[in-house]
């Protein structure tokens, strides 16, 4: 029987839905962990799942870790994991980078050591990561040297963010040629206590607004992250269920892309939200409204144990 939209997953319908798919999609900030904090039973939803034969993959915006870096913290929380089944946004904006825009240069990286990691392991040269000091005056600013084999700025999750690399960012994009490319647009990063930092979007935002131009972005909602994982384990995307706790990233990626979405009220959206979604009547937003919801995805362990 179908059911309407935005229903809690409970009962019976869990076992129904699982058994109408074959891969399950986990965004890990907000439904997996709060910062270092694992969520209670959520690894041992993860694990009961890969037993009963469904392929699990880990779809993240966060790009300040590597694939392994993913893994290594996955498995030191208790979660059965392959390295190859972390698709972080560092990761998949190489991929993009190599295979889309097929980059032929340097990339100026506003981004973590992980990023740079992620380019090289597929042969991309990069500059910028780390602290950028300002010093001189405006007119120094302006004409700050470049790198003539820049062809791209890249921007993802930077610690170091500062004015200078903001500018630097604006002097190479002056270059109608140069590629703006982003990991993602999440503009909070979900904390354990009910605490936020600002995300990548924040900074990326401030970077589009300096260069006058948008950033082609590779994370949730692009469809290009399901891409990445749908090409490399030949997914079927009506037998796929994606989770998670953002409703204008994870379930906007579901929906973008035909699969059943979960959302779990672990991290940013409320059931509030998705209801106001569901009763604008705008078909933009109705596409933020989740299949299901779950207060956690440990609601999902009576019927795997069962
Ligand atoms: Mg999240």
């Amino acid at each position: 029987m179908a059911v309407s939209k935005c229903t809690r997953l409970s009962g019976t319908l869990i076992k129904q839905t699982l058994d109408s798919v074959d891969s399950i999609l986990f965004d890990c900030d907000g439904v997996l962990w709060l910062g270092d904090q694992a969520i209670p039973g959520a690894s041992d939803v993860i694990n009961l799942l890969k037993k009963s034969g469904k392929k699990v993959f880990f779809v993240t915006n966060n790009s300040s870790k590597t694939r392994k870096m993913y893994a290594d913290k996955l498995k030191s929380m208790g979660f059965t994991v392959n390295e190859d089944d972390v698709f972080g946004a560092a990761y998949c904006l190489a991929m993009y980078l190599k295979n889309v825009s097929k980059l032929q240069g340097k990339v100026y990286l506003i981004g973590s050591n992980a990023m740079r990691q992620e380019l090289e392991n597929v042969g991309i040269q990069q500059i910028g990561v780390g602290p950028d000091p300002i010093s001189g005056a405006q007119l120094d600013w302006a004409n700050v040297p470049l790198d003539s084999e820049v062809k791209a700025v890249v921007v993802g999750f930077d610690e170091h963010f500062s004015y200078m690399k903001l500018n630097r960012a604006h002097q190479y994009l002056n270059n109608p040629d140069c590629l703006l490319v982003g990991t993602n647009t999440d503009t909070r990063l979900p904390l354990e206590g009910g605490k936020a930092v600002p995300g990548t979007g924040c900074i990326l935002k401030a970077v589009e607004t300096a260069a006058q131009r948008q950033a082609q972005t590779v994370g949730k909602p692009n469809h290009f992250m399901y891409d990445c994982v749908a090409s490399q384990f030949g997914l079927k995307s009506d037998r796929c269920l994606m989770v998670g706790d953002r409703l204008d990233t994870d379930i906007l990626l579901g929906s973008n892309c035909g699969l059943k979405t979960l959302l779990s009220l672990t991290g940013v959206s409320t059931v509030e939200d998705a209801l106001a979604h569901q009763t604008s009547g705008c078909p933009e937003r109705l596409q933020m409204v989740p299949d299901y919801y779950v207060d956690s995805i440990a609601d999902l362990l009576p019927a795997l144990q069962g």
